[in-house]
């Protein structure tokens, strides 16, 4: 077991922002309920879906992005809590954003161990835009994962970092945040959600 930071990180010391923007699920699609299958082959097919998945979460923006959330139902997720986000104006007037500082993490057939005690933080999701609320989650955790050579890690988390492993590990087990809250918060924001949603189309 290695417990330092996994060497993925040096594939992506100079990461750039490329890939391919993938369509994000949003609640209830039926992918974000189903369990996700472990990862079996280490390959080049994994490697580029993790780009893009990073690639997407940038985007977005966000700082986690689950594979069931692009559509795969696979162990998989990526997360960057470090990255900076500026807004710019562009010589043609048009804003736009200036992302740096990335510390891209890939998780793959992670499992959470160590439970230990409690915090409250706002989280919001990809898959579900525009409700943000309190969770109680996990103070700290450990999380054993395989990066994407297949290679073995363990990382202890607290704070943002472990709170955000929990919400990602949670898309894997079919899981949104929202199933996370009381039944009257749930039923009250599920509703403000799908009816939002439901104006836009
Ligand atoms: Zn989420």
């Amino acid at each position: 077991m290695i417990s330092t930071i996994p060497t993925y990180l040096e594939a992506f010391s100079d990461y750039r922002l490329e890939g391919d923007e993938l369509k994000i699920f949003t609640y209830p699609s039926p992918v974000l309920k189903k369990i996700a299958k472990p990862v079996i082959e280490f390959n080049g097919e994994l490697k580029s879906l993790c780009r893009n998945m990073l690639y997407t979460m940038y985007k977005a923006p966000g700082i986690g992005l689950a594979a069931p959330q692009v559509g795969i139902s696979e162990r998989i997720f990526v997360m960057d809590i470090d990255y900076k986000r500026e807004k710019v104006t562009r010589a043609d007037g048009t804003l736009d954003f200036d992302l740096s500082g990335f510390n891209p993490l890939i998780f793959i057939n992670p499992v959470i161990e160590n439970n230990q005690g409690e915090v409250l933080f706002q989280e919001g999701c990809l898959s579900v835009p525009g409700i943000y609320e309190e969770v109680k989650r996990s103070q700290s955790i450990t999380v054993k994962f395989q990066d994407w050579n297949g290679d073995n890690h363990s990382i202890d988390a607290d704070e943002l970092l472990s709170v955000c492993i929990q919400h990602e590990n949670d898309h894997l087990d079919g899981i949104v945040f929202l199933e996370r809250l009381s039944l009257i918060k749930r039923n009250l924001l599920t509703k403000k959600f799908l009816k939002k949603k439901k104006k836009k189309v």
